[in-house]
């Protein structure tokens, strides 16, 4: 069994964006620049922007945390976005979610410049991807799709099988395997609460990425021998053994499933620092300008 190693992985790619920025400065070039904006208090949402602006240091990236307050108005947040648009200066924009209920994550999503969503949540993104054109893929899918590339698992003709059907992950996880290039070219089936038959079409799966948000539901008697399974869910579950009081789990049952499978993305270690990686890259492919042109 091949444990598929997303922490050794995203610190690979770190390594390539730092020496390509190391390049940029020495040649006096524009340095990429993140903007992260953050509203609220959510303490799972301060933790992940924490350590995306924390990972912009490590690469020698610029940053930039704007914090505003759980009650700002959904016309104050569209004008601090329209704002970061327009920046020269700035490469990248994300706005962590979730919102506060009163805020439109859809209307918000929409103002964000195409050339600045390195989260490739927009409409044009998402439709340049289904297109297969240059786009800024959403950095969960996204890393995925390079560590199929980096441990070179064979997709071509494969049933692969997506359980959640997301926006952020699912949904452009099965376009991207559907599509005509590397990795892709698998038959894909997406799979979603209102599936019949869940665990007879696991079972048929070559490939199993499993994005569905419960912890540990895909259980070995779901999975077939030699399959590669990746397992994109995070929970934190109550642990005294643990300095921190908690441990991380996935949506599949790891243990068990480990023993059947070809390949497996562990949980912490998989899917997780890979989401960040890649969130990294497309930053830097907006600071060189080589989505849009
Ligand atoms: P989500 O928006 O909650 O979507 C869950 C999907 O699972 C939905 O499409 C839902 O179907 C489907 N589902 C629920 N119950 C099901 C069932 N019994 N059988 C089949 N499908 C079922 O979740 P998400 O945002 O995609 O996240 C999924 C997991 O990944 C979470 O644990 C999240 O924390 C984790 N995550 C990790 C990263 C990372 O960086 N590693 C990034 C993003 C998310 P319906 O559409 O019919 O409701």
């Amino acid at each position: 069994m091949i444990l598929i190693d997303g922490k050794k992985t995203s610190q690979d790619i770190k390594n390539e964006i730092a020496s390509r920025v190391a390049e940029i400065k020495a040649e006096g070039g524009k340095v990429p620049h993140l903007a992260a904006v953050l509203v609220g208090n959510d303490g799972a949402s301060q933790t992940y922007v924490g350590a995306k602006v924390k990972s912009c240091e490590e690469v020698g990236f610029v940053s930039t945390l704007v914090r505003l307050e759980a009650d700002i108005t959904e016309e104050e947040l569209l004008k601090v976005v329209e704002d970061i648009n327009t920046n020269p200066d700035i490469d990248g924009l994300i706005v962590q979610l979730p919102l506060p209920k009163h805020i439109s994550v859809d209307k918000v999503t929409n103002k964000i410049k195409p050339e600045k969503d390195v989260d490739g949540f927009t409409p044009a993104n998402v439709g340049r991807m289904t297109l297969n054109w240059p786009a800024y893929v959403a950095a969960t899918p996204y890393g995925i799709v390079e560590l199929l590339k980096r441990y070179q698992i064979e997709t071509a003709g494969k049933h692969c099988v997506v359980i959640g059907r997301s926006h952020i992950v699912g949904s452009p996880m099965s376009i991207l395997m559907a599509r005509n290039g590397y990795p892709g070219n698998a038959t894909v089936t997406l799979t979603h609460s209102k599936t019949q038959n869940l665990a007879e079409i696991c079972r048929s799966a070559d490939i199993l990425i499993v994005a569905i948000g419960k912890p540990e539901f895909v259980t070995a008697d779901m999975v077939k021998r030699g399959a590669v399974v990746i397992d994109v869910g995070i929970h934190r579950i109550e642990d005294a053994s643990k300095k921190s009081g908690f441990r991380l789990i996935g949506d599949v049952k790891f243990d068990e499933v480990a023993e059947k499978a070809a390949a497996i993305t562990p949980v912490p270690g998989g899917v997780g620092p890979m989401t960040i990686a890649a969130l990294l890259y497309n930053t830097l492919q907006s600071a060189e300008k080589k989505v849009f042109g």
